[in-house]
């Protein structure tokens, strides 16, 4: 390793699927890894509660690019990291109302000079290919036919194995609850158990505010609950769909296995580890869907089968990549408000490449500098959502 006699020592914070990307990646770099895990096993926070989605549908270049390269990086799963990621290209169907269309149209043309495909579907081509949308009130479809789905859960396992044959270690069930710098490095402990470690990455989720404020860091990353309703077995679907959003009202749904997933974000849920199903914002959900989509009327909820989970949310919706400006030494890799998982494999390749080399693997991560988020430079962006 650079300037260094040993191989760097760097403690991983959460073993979601962006803790288990980073720490794969760091191995392969040649870092001595390990991975502090709070929960008895990896992939059970947002990881494990995820829509799985991925789609190269952004408007910002930064964000096309991290997902050109997980969707690579998930298609090649099975050669490079040794598992199969489930990754699916069944694409994303963007219905687009004649108000968005320019700036539909711009978008496409940032998400192809980053070198992603993208189809514009005329209402005819929706018509023919997408017939359980009904169409009045569209311009247009915006179809990703490199987006899809994956399994989240065998990617962070994928990950994590590959890491332990390079000799990473990782530890369940040791929640991270100090963090010390010094010239020398990091004490990172949990309860009487420590490490000595020369970098810390907190990949923490949600609580990566809590990880770096035990090291006296700010970054602003609050959760914000995220309902995934299941349908029971739907027929007369040509199946797989692909994950369909209606821009209008924000309401997507995908279908898995013979079943739909069915979700839309509630602008009125208020941040904080809020528990359970709401089931009262289904009403919406489904009142503000049927005229889109009246095939749902016909379709049943499987309330069992229905989940939720937390988004990890920062103030402009991007996350968090980088060395701390306020704890040199820390690296977050955190906040991704709702793309982490089609985000990990690009971000663990870059913060490997920022933790060992001082680099950026090559992708421009400026507007994920966590200095954005502190101070006064967080108040000037507060309100400017970007993806
Ligand atoms: C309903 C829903 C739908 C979603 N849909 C999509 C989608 O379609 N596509 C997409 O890309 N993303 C989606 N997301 C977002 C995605 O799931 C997250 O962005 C991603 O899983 C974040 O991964 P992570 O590893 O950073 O966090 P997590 O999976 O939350 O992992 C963080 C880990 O840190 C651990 N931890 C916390 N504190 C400590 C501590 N002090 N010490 C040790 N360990 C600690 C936690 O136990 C946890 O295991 C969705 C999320 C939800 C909830």
């Amino acid at each position: 390793m650079l300037h260094m006699s040993r191989p760097m020592h760097v403690a991983v914070v959460g073993a979601g699927i962006v803790g288990a990307a980073i720490g794969w990646s760091l191995a392969r770099r040649g870092a001595r890894v390990t991975l502090l895990e709070r929960a008895a096993a990896p992939a059970t926070a947002s990881t494990g509660r995820s829509a799985a989605g991925l789609r190269h549908q952004f408007s910002l270049a930064a964000n096309v690019r991290f997902s050109r390269y997980g969707a690579e990086r998930f298609a090649a799963f099975r050669d490079e990291v040794g598992a199969d990621a489930g990754f699916r290209r069944v694409g994303y169907l963007f219905l687009v109302p004649p108000r968005d269309a320019g700036r539909w149209a711009a978008d496409r043309e940032v998400q192809r000079a980053e070198g992603a495909l993208v189809e514009r579907w005329s209402l005819e081509e929706l018509a023919a290919r997408a017939p359980y949308v009904a169409l009045d009130g569209l311009a247009e479809g915006s179809f990703g036919p490199r987006d899809g789905v994956l399994d989240p859960h065998a990617a962070t396992l994928g990950y994590l194995a590959a890491a332990r044959a390079l000799g990473a270690e990782l530890h369940l069930d040791t929640p991270v609850d100090a963090l010390r710098g010094d010239r020398d490095g990091w004490r990172v402990a949990s309860g009487a158990r420590s490490w000595r470690v020369d970098r810390v990455v907190n990949a923490a989720g949600a609580w990566a505010g809590e990880v770096a404020a035990l090291a006296g860091a700010e970054l602003p990353v609050v959760a914000s609950r995220r309902d995934v309703f299941v349908t029971g077995p739907v027929t007369g679907l040509p199946l797989p769909t692909p994950l369909v959003v209606d821009a209008e009202t924000g309401v997507w749904w995908r279908s898995e296995g013979e079943r739909l997933l069915i979700g839309r974000s509630n602008p009125a849920e208020p941040p904080g580890f809020r528990e359970g199903v709401d089931w009262r914002w289904f009403e919406e959900v489904l009142e503000a869907a049927l005229p889109r989509f009246p095939f749902l009327a016909a379709v049943g909820l499987d309330r069992r089968a229905s989940w939720w989970g937390w988004y990890e949310v920062t103030p402009d919706h991007l996350p968090a990549i980088g060395e701390a400006p306020d704890a040199p030494g820390l690296f977050h890799a955190a906040g991704f408000s709702g793309h982490g998982v089609q985000h990990a494999p690009a971000t663990g390749h870059a913060v490997a490449d920022l933790v060992v080399a001082g680099g950026s693997g090559g992708f421009d991560l400026t507007p994920f500098d966590p200095a954005r988020l502190i101070g006064a430079a967080a108040v000037a962006r507060t309100e400017a959502r970007v993806v």
